[in-house]
């Protein structure tokens, strides 16, 4: 009776795949894959401006999220609508704000705060370059990196801010972010 032939396991010691071989199957890099799990946490959010999410990593390991939308426990955006808040800039030009909701970056760094995670010497991976309440967060908080897909259309400060402070800030796209009724 001829031998059965048993894969071994062994690289490089038949012609035939082994079993559970698959050479062909491509794995996101470290980067795609925390931009998807971004993309994922975003569907979480409740606000239609942006609906931003964020990822802390350290050591390639996910130790905090958030994404946009309202106080744990309130009526969000999407239930209610948005509480929009008109600011004026330097020139005279006006901005309108929804101030119903709490940031993605926030969020994720409340979340670490309320677990006792530490987040200093970590990256945070963000949908677009943070506004500047968020960056000035994300510096005293202790991240070292951050990771954006695209541009905020208002970022010039917190671009600034960044580098003054000495963190990593890698812009994926010079693209800018855009959503309805932003001006
Ligand atoms: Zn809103
Ligand atoms: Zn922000």
């Amino acid at each position: 009776m001829p031998e059965e032939k048993v894969p071994s396991g062994e690289p490089g010691t038949s012609e035939e795949l082994a079993y559970g071989q698959n050479p062909d199957h491509v794995r996101p890099d470290w980067q795609d894959y925390f931009l998807k799990v971004m993309d994922t946490v975003a569907e979480r959010a409740n606000c239609d401006r942006g609906r931003a999410a964020a990822i802390i990593v350290k050591d390639k390991r996910i130790i905090a999220t958030g994404y946009v939308g309202a106080p744990a426990g309130l009526q969000s955006c999407d239930e209610i609508g948005h509480l929009i808040k008109v600011a004026f800039d330097e020139r005279g030009g006006q901005k309108k704000h929804c101030v119903r909701t709490t940031h993605a970056e926030m969020n994720a760094i409340a979340q670490a705060a309320r677990h006792g995670t530490s987040i200093d010497g970590a990256t945070i991976y963000i949908k677009m370059t943070p506004c500047l309440d968020c960056t000035k967060l994300l510096i005293n908080a202790g991240i070292t990196t951050v990771v954006c897909r695209k541009r905020y259309h208002a970022d010039h400060d917190s671009v600034r801010i960044l580098k003054a402070a000495g963190v990593d800030l890698q812009v994926l796209s010079e693209e800018q972010e855009t959503y309805a009724n932003m001006e």
